[in-house]
């Protein structure tokens, strides 16, 4: 099999050519039809997240070992199963759900194995799918992606559905205490990825790129904000009717959360799904007398990953703009995500 990968933190990927996978007990081997490329992939490339005040999460010391095959946005069909699978339409294209936790503690009997505390992320702690195959642990982590037309298969929905399924999550966190009806719930969201809407409202998109805001309208968003303009949060307001109660921050940088914060009306919340990286920019008196909440959103559980892929294949998540690389092309498709140049998603279709 082929991959790319991170051989050294802060290096381009290098391809590398191992031997195909055989899967033992419940794992499953994917051939790999497309792998997302996400924002966190440049922090892994990287080795870690800037925390602000000259500080760094350095994933050397957070056990993620390297040589490592990034990508956990992933498509494959099953070429092979281990002894113990059971049985497994081998004729379906499947999604992968990444976010695997040790299988065996309290928090992943929960359910909530994206919070456990022994990760063995796919593209993080264990390989992805930056390759022509993946090996995945158990059937249960695969979905069916459905009917999807064959143009769309590798150029739509699903890995659109990562991204949403972030802001669905993001939403979720955000409309928790609201009032139905209630007009200041409009959430203002601040995304580089396509929103549907949370709760059924349009969102007010914040960006300071002119094409992902015209990408946004198209998608959908009540209003385009560029947050530079000096009455950003004036402009805010009035897209969302007043104050919003809600802001989901897809990019987590000080300059986006300083701006997050002064919308919010009072008793308000703010979601944190972005990394890109800093400190909190926020008087803390403020977050006591506005009531605010502040607070961070990392995925989402196995089971409301299903709840996702019903969705899409449902037909209920539009598709967003996506672009086809080869996987060999993977290390300038992370430049090129690094340098703001890629509106939707870019997917690795094929070597
Ligand atoms: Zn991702
Ligand atoms: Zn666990």
């Amino acid at each position: 099999m082929h991959c790319q990968c991170v051989h050294e933190f802060g290096q381009p990927l290098r391809p590398d050519d191992r031997p195909d996978m055989t899967p033992r007990g419940t794992e499953v081997i994917l051939s790999v039809t497309a792998a997302g490329v996400c924002h966190t992939d440049l922090h892994i490339r990287e080795g870690g997240y800037d925390l602000g005040h000259g500080r760094k999460l350095e994933f050397a010391q957070r056990g993620i070992a390297l040589p490592l095959v990034m990508g956990h946005e992933t498509v494959g069909e099953v070429v092979a199963a281990g002894p113990d699978v059971g049985t497994l339409d081998r004729g379906k294209k499947y999604v992968v759900y990444p976010w695997i936790g040790c299988g065996t503690c309290a928090v992943c009997a929960s359910g909530q194995e994206q919070l456990c505390m022994k990760p063995q992320f796919l593209g993080m702690h264990v390989d992805g799918g930056y390759a022509t195959q993946i090996r995945v642990p158990h059937p249960k982590y695969l979905h069916e992606i459905g009917d999807i037309p064959p143009e769309k298969r590798r150029t739509a929905g699903l890995f659109g559905a990562y991204g949403l399924w972030r802001a669905q999550e993001g939403g979720k966190h955000a409309e928790r205490p609201c009032a139905s009806g209630d007009r200041r719930w409009r959430p203002w969201a601040d995304v580089r990825a396509t929103v549907a809407g949370a709760g059924g409202q349009a969102p007010v998109f914040v960006d300071i790129d002119p094409v992902k805001r015209a990408s946004a309208l198209a998608a959908g968003a009540c209003a385009a904000v560029d947050p530079r303009a000096a009455d950003a949060v004036a402009q805010i307001h009035a897209a969302a009717g007043e104050a919003p109660l809600a802001a989901i921050d897809f990019v987590g940088a000080e300059a986006t959360a300083e701006l997050g914060f002064d919308a919010l009306g009072k008793g308000g919340t703010y979601v944190i799904v972005g990394l890109f990286g800093g400190a909190a920019p926020w008087a803390l008196p403020l977050i006591a007398v506005r009531a605010l909440t502040i607070r961070g959103s990392y995925t989402g559980s196995p089971g409301e990953f299903a709840e996702l892929m019903q969705l899409a294949r449902n037909g209920a998540i539009k598709p967003i703009p996506t672009t086809c690389y080869k996987l060999d092309e993977a290390e300038d498709v992370l430049n090129s995500l690094a340098g703001g140049k890629i509106v939707g998603r870019a997917i690795l279709a094929g070597v």
